[in-house]
């Protein structure tokens, strides 16, 4: 790999544009409605529009909320990065007691993923990313900077004292278990790095440090 390629690929701490949070929150509202309205047809959720900081340009992502589709059936959303839009499959979540309230967060949290990937630089250079089926799913840099931001959001909404002490202890050990309950769902992933990538270990660490206690 050349040395321009490699800064191209490089993880980074993906910044958001100021209003993307709402814009997340309506087009999840969105979605909990489609799914306890039982509909069928593929419907268009709405647009995510914003000022992609990295090229400082207007963004505009496209949001389609499908039916149940079975060639998609372990995805719950998925951004396409040679159309730029973002497809939601509501359908397809495994919650065994699903209530407007979980679901949304549910939803949002995997949105949260997506528009990641929507805001990230290296998917803003054209092609850059085919080719890549050979490199580990979890070890793309696109993949940890998402489930990064995912991992964020996930304790900003969970926020209380308990979880923050519990974030602080884990962030000067290296014990999983003392992980805020709230990242249980995350914690596979996490595990994984441990072992097979430690530097995102560190860097996830640093960020959750920089973002809620530095
Ligand atoms: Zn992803």
């Amino acid at each position: 790999m050349n040395w321009y390629k490699k800064i191209i690929l490089s993880s980074k701490n993906i910044q958001f544009p100021d209003d993307i949070e709402e814009q997340i929150d309506e087009i999840s509202n969105k979605t909990v409605e489609y799914y306890f309205s039982q509909q069928n047809e593929k419907i268009f959720g709405g647009t995510f529009n914003f000022i992609n900081p990295y090229n400082n340009q207007l963004n505009s992502i496209p949001t389609i909320i499908h039916p149940f589709t079975i060639e998609f059936k372990n995805t719950i959303a998925i951004f396409n990065p040679q159309k730029r839009i973002l497809s939601i499959f509501p359908y397809h979540h495994n919650i065994k007691d699903i209530n407007p309230s979980n679901f949304f967060n549910y939803i949002k949290s995997y949105i949260y993923h997506e528009i990641t990937h929507a805001i990230d630089p290296k998917f803003l250079i054209e092609d850059w990313w085919r080719n890549r089926q050979d490199v580990d799913y979890l070890l793309r840099e696109e993949e940890f900077d998402a489930y990064s931001k995912q991992i964020e959001q996930t304790i900003k909404n969970n926020i209380n004292d308990i979880n923050i002490e519990n974030l602080k202890m884990w962030l000067k050990t290296d014990n999983t278990d003392l992980m805020p309950g709230c990242l249980k769902d995350h914690l596979d992933i996490i595990q994984y790095w441990k072992i097979n990538k430690p530097i995102y270990m560190k860097k996830l660490k640093q960020r959750l440090y920089n973002f809620f206690i530095g």
